[in-house]
């Protein structure tokens, strides 16, 4: 069976990339640079592999003195409750050369070939995928209106029977219904 994230990248219009670079040269990751170093250094792998590829800038406004649209829309979607992230850190590629090509595109790992894996990834502004995304984030937030819709619509009809083997049939729908709205839970899917 094919999964989500295999059949998203089969969807994903791989023509609509500039080739701009802009995603190789202004990564952010949840960790700080310390703690990622200290992972790294305890053998985690996928510490390892981003340390061998990422370098860090010394600081935002050295990365802003490259592209300051793309470092200030970084840090604006980072801002939680209207607060800065102190503890954010923009690294970029070592192989990412003058003319925007990969000059590691044979070796590059996974997540590059993959980028921008979900509908939800943070691009660069003018992006290629910009408006891709953004139908495909509204398209998943249309399936899940429905599907709480349906929730609702089992509800009343569980009200309406006393028969135990229709209940529970009910009861399973509403959980796999209920499932597949908490997979986005995380962009917000609650407040959809
Ligand atoms: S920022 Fe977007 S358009 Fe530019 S190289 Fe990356 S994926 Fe392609
Ligand atoms: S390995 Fe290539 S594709 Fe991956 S981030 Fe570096 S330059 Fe970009």
């Amino acid at each position: 069976m094919t999964s989500y994230e295999e059949s998203y990248l089969d969807k994903r219009p791989q023509s609509l990339c500039k080739m701009c670079g802009k995603c190789c040269r202004f990564v952010t990751i949840p960790q700080t640079y310390e703690e990622i170093q200290k992972l790294a250094s305890e053998g985690h792998e996928g510490a390892k592999d981003f340390l061998k590829l990422f370098e860090p800038y010394e600081s935002i406004e050295d990365a802003r003195k490259i592209d300051a649209a793309a470092v200030d829309n970084v840090i604006r979607l980072h801002k939680q409750d209207g607060k800065y992230n102190e503890n954010l850190k923009f690294y970029h590629c070592r192989f990412i050369r003058e003319d925007n090509l990969c000059g590691n595109y044979e070796n590059r790992p996974v997540l590059c070939n993959h980028f921008p894996s979900t509908p939800w990834a943070i691009v660069p502004p003018e992006c290629g995928f910009e408006g891709w995304l953004f139908w495909k984030r509204e398209e998943i937030k249309q399936k899940v209106r429905k599907e709480k819709e349906e929730l609702i619509e089992l509800k009343l009809l569980k009200q309406k029977t006393h028969d135990k083997d229709t209940i529970a049939k009910i009861e399973l729908v509403e959980q796999k219904l209920q499932r597949n709205i908490d997979m986005y839970k995380k962009y917000g899917s609650e407040d959809w």
